[in-house]
């Protein structure tokens, strides 16, 4: 339960109240607001606040005065030219700002996504709580034996038991320790900046973290893969699923030219060209290396 009660209380308080605006709300994200979602063991994520809708894309777009909706369809032909395009200002005027709690491992991942904002829980100032992520037993996989970044099968049966064991003993011995250094009764006490050191990378961190929705979409597209690490992607996957409730034209435009599509070289546009006309094209005769052939093939089958 990533929650306190008195967390969940303060949340049910934010959402009991609700003002009067003249600025654009999207009704899907709305219903989401402050809710926490949970991911992996311990963390979440939630939406804070949001600025902009699908109508605010386009209405950045035309340079409208007024809201710069045509109709709903003429707005996702608009957004769909757009993203096809590349044309990603427009997607600039919407912001999302969310409140993250991670593992500090994925938080090392995430935060190489430099074109946000953040502001990170300070464990100089305060104690991190005793919450380590220990992946449930089907996500404890062995090295890959064919990508030095990835995994292979799960591990199973004994050795899988004593991997379990050794993350779950070593994240209480850390945190044992982080107590013991910052002091009992009567003694000085290591400061919290210092003894936080000794803390694994599987300890959780939280923050806030805002970022408007062109760059939301890279870091989508990069972390929502299936090549990205499964401790991230189930990040990306719920955030996915917010901003389809907040934008849904955009959204449908994102999964159809990023997430769902494909990016060819231009050799290998011309295998493809080669193969169409009817030719027997191999790897050898292709013009590309044994990995960009097998990537290819992956992508047309
Ligand atoms: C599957 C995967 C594996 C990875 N493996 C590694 C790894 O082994 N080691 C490692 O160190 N990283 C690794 N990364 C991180 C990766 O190299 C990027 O740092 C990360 O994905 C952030 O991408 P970005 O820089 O495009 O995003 P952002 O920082 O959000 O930047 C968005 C865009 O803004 C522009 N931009 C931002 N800052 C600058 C700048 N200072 N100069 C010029 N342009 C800028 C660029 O166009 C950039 O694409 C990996 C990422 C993925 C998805």
């Amino acid at each position: 339960m990533p929650l306190s009660p008195d967390q969940q209380a303060e949340i049910d308080a934010q959402r009991a109240q609700s003002q009067p605006t003249l600025r654009a709300t999207s009704k899907g994200i709305e219903a989401q607001l402050y809710r926490a979602h949970p991911v992996l063991d311990h963390g979440f994520v939630r939406v804070i606040d949001y600025m902009g809708d699908d109508a605010a894309i386009t209405q950045a777009a035309r340079v409208s005065y007024g809201r710069g909706t045509k109709s709903v369809q003429n707005d996702e032909g608009l957004i769909r030219y757009l993203m096809r395009h590349w044309h990603s200002t427009p997607f600039e005027m919407c912001e999302l700002k969310l409140h993250v709690k991670l593992p500090v491992f994925v938080a090392r991942q995430w935060i190489r996504h430099r074109t946000a904002n953040v502001n990170e829980y300070s464990a100089r100032y305060s104690v991190l709580d005793r919450e380590f992520y220990i992946p449930a037993p089907e996500h404890l996989a062995a090295q890959s034996s064919i990508n030095n970044q990835g995994r292979g099968a799960t591990l199973e049966g004994d050795e899988a038991a004593r991997v379990l064991e050794t993350l779950k003993a070593d994240s209480d011995r850390a945190y044992d320790h982080y107590e013991q250094m910052m002091g009992q009764e009567g003694q000085q006490g290591l400061a919290r900046e210092l003894a936080r050191m000794n803390l694994p990378a599987n300890v959780y961190t939280q923050w806030y973290w805002k970022v408007d929705l062109h760059n939301l979409f890279h870091f989508l597209r990069l972390r929502a893969d299936p090549h990205a690490q499964y401790e991230i992607r189930v990040y990306a996957e719920t955030i996915c699923d917010l901003v389809r409730d907040w934008v849904p034209l955009a959204y449908a435009a994102f999964e159809e030219y990023r997430l769902g599509a494909a990016q060819l070289s231009a050799t290998g546009v011309q295998v493809v060209r080669r193969m169409l006309a009817g030719e027997e094209v191999t790897q050898e005769t292709s013009g590309l290396t044994k990995r960009e052939w097998a990537e290819l093939m992956g992508v047309i089958g």
